[in-house]
């Protein structure tokens, strides 16, 4: 099963994508956390990527698909995968389409969770990320067992420096104008499905599971 994942920075994307890929058991292809450790590692794609990472701005389609395409060609996405932060434009949507047709697949489902602005800011600015993992906690809403520690390898945690309360109004409002002409085109394709993300995270993965079941 090929999925796209989508919803405002915020939403629950990660948090959701972790249980969906675990369930699954297909591959979790994020472009966003693909660019972040090219940057840790310092190779050459993550010298390209930053510049635009720091402006808040999409790093160039012809990059993005490129890493996209290699990654897709993989044997383990064989059997489905989980894009989340791809596609963020027409053009990459377009691409993904020209990619999978290559391919001899499609996608299958696209899940727009759907959370309300004011949420959106406490979700991102109270977010602390698992070093190791990359797993999403919340200083409220999903706190670790002991505090910034991840419960599952122990890594430390941190706070990304995009998820400050003076960046986050730039990055929901830029994020919405782009996600609007993807939304109508996967609308228009009939694979797209808006779910209710302002409930608990296990209710939200119950709808998604539904969905993905069938029923
Ligand atoms: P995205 O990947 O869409 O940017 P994350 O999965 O990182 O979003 O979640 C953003 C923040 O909101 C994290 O701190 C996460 O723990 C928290 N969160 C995710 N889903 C929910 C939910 N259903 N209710 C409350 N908080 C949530
Ligand atoms: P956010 O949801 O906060 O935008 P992501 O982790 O998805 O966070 O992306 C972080 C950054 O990586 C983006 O601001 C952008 O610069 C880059 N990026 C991620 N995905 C894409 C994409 N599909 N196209 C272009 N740039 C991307």
């Amino acid at each position: 099963m090929n999925i796209v994942l989508m919803g405002l920075p915020g939403a629950g994307k990660g948090t959701q994508a972790d249980r969906i890929v675990e369930k699954y058991e297909i591959p979790h292809i994020s472009t966003g956390d693909m660019f972040r450790s090219a940057i840790q590692e310092g190779t050459e794609l993550g010298l390209k990527a930053k510049q635009f990472m720091d402006e808040g701005a999409l790093v160039p389609d012809e990059v993005t698909v490129g890493i996209v395409r290699e990654r897709l060609s993989k044997q383990d996405c064989e059997q489905g995968v989980l894009l989340d932060g791809f596609p963020r434009t027409v053009a990459q949507a377009e691409a993904l389409d020209e990619i999978m047709s290559g391919l001899g697949r499609k996608i299958d489902h696209v899940i727009n969770i759907r959370v309300e602005h004011d949420e959106l800011v406490k979700r991102l600015t109270g977010r602390r990320i698992c070093k190791e993992c990359g797993t999403s906690y919340h200083l409220v809403f999903n706190p670790p067992e002991q505090d910034g520690v991840c419960d599952k390898d122990g890594g430390e945690l941190y706070q990304r420096a995009d998820d400050n309360p003076e960046t986050v109004n730039n990055r929901l409002e830029v994020n919405m104008k782009q996600s609007e002409p993807l939304l109508a085109y996967y609308g228009d394709k009939g694979v797209l499905t808006h779910i209710d993300g302002q409930q608990d995270i296990e209710v939200v993965f119950e709808d998604i599971d539904r969905l993905l079941r069938g029923n």
